[in-house]
């Protein structure tokens, strides 16, 4: 069985959903704090084989207790805060949810024997970036305490794997876009920071345009560039993550992102286009450490992995609208 902390969030769910339709079992772990609990009932009316456990890691017996009742064989860990501005505001939150939490986690898993884990890392372990595209090899210099925490977990597994042969998959994202093609579940953040969810929104908030942070960064139309890859083939490397762990038993890191570059413009207007409507924007102050271009190599993970990427910007617009006008029809009910 493949234990999921943060299973509830967008990233976590779709795992959760790509796992549990390739046979696998699963029981999710989640504090609810950011996920929410119509995400947990969706997927287990999907397959009611899914277990779901309410706790959260900074309790060392709520997490001790999985790994008590049910026969854990690896981990997938997506738990843990997100939000670069709040990590900036708040480190102590995000040190103590991220960094000691996966502590406890980790500590756990040695002492039940479970040693294999698939950790959810984050292109921010790279700072300013040096060269472009980044690949695995590009030095590590986080610029806000969230993008910290995740290297130094990532630092910390390095020595759990020395010390306790505990072996460790870290996905390292770009920009994770998109939702379920049915709309059963997507992306749903109590505060919304993300880009494209911001511009659909101000489609159905009129007063609150859509803000560009910044258009006179150095790049062909001013405003900053990114990877943006889809949540389902995001969640597609988390499987084949698992199996590579299991046939291969190493520990390795691998960037998950398109290769390709948009801007923010680009991402705008391609919107504006899926949506058939004008959306109100105005341009406002840059957005601080925001870096002007991040694009991922992805080589490693389609050569080793076999990762492929099959949705495309549009496509992963299109099902981010269904979603977000679902969400937005709950809301008026
Ligand atoms: N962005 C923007 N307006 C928004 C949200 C984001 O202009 O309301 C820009 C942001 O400055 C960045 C890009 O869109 O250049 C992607 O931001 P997002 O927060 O989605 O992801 P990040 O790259 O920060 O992880």
């Amino acid at each position: 069985m493949i234990l999921v902390t943060g299973g509830a969030g967008y990233i976590g769910s779709f795992a959760v959903l790509k796992l549990s339709m390739q046979n696998e079992k699963i029981v999710i772990f989640d504090n609810l704090s950011t996920g929410h609990i119509e995400t947990i009932n969706t997927l287990k009316k999907i397959n009611p084989d899914i277990c779901f456990v309410q706790g959260d890691l900074n309790n060392i017996s709520d997490i001790e207790n999985i790994f008590k009742k049910y026969e854990i064989s690896e981990v997938i860990h997506f738990a843990g805060l997100s939000i670069v501005e709040e990590s900036i505001k708040n480190p102590s939150k995000y040190y103590k949810n991220n960094v000691a939490g996966t502590v406890n986690l980790l500590n756990a898993m040695v002492k039940y024997n479970v040693l294999k884990i698939v950790f959810s890392s984050t292109a921010s372990v790279y700072g300013e970036p040096e060269y472009t595209p980044i690949d695995e090899n590009h030095p590590k210099k986080p610029v806000n305490p969230y993008g910290k925490t995740k290297l130094i977990i990532e630092n910390i597994m390095d020595d759990y794997d020395k010390a306790y042969n505990l072996k460790s998959i870290r996905l390292r994202y770009f920009n994770v876009i998109g939702a379920d093609n049915l709309s059963r579940i997507g992306e749903w953040h109590d505060t919304e920071t993300h880009l494209i969810p911001n511009i659909i929104k101000s489609a159905y908030i009129k007063t609150s345009p859509f803000k560009i942070f910044g258009d006179d960064y150095a790049t062909p139309d001013g405003t900053c560039i990114r990877d943006y890859i889809n949540v389902c083939d995001l969640a597609d490397a988390h499987y084949l993550a698992i199996k590579y762990l299991r046939k291969e038993n190493k520990t390795d890191v691998f960037n998950l992102g398109t290769g390709t570059g948009t801007s923010v413009k680009e991402i705008f207007n391609l919107t504006r286009g899926v949506l058939g409507k004008d959306i109100p924007f105005e341009i406002a102050p840059k957005r601080k450490g925001d870096p002007a271009i991040l694009c991922a190599s992805s080589k490693k993970a389609q050569e080793i992995l076999g990762w492929k990427i099959n949705h495309s910007i549009k496509e992963s617009i299109k099902t981010a609208y269904l979603w977000e006008d679902k969400l937005q029809k709950l809301k008026t009910i």
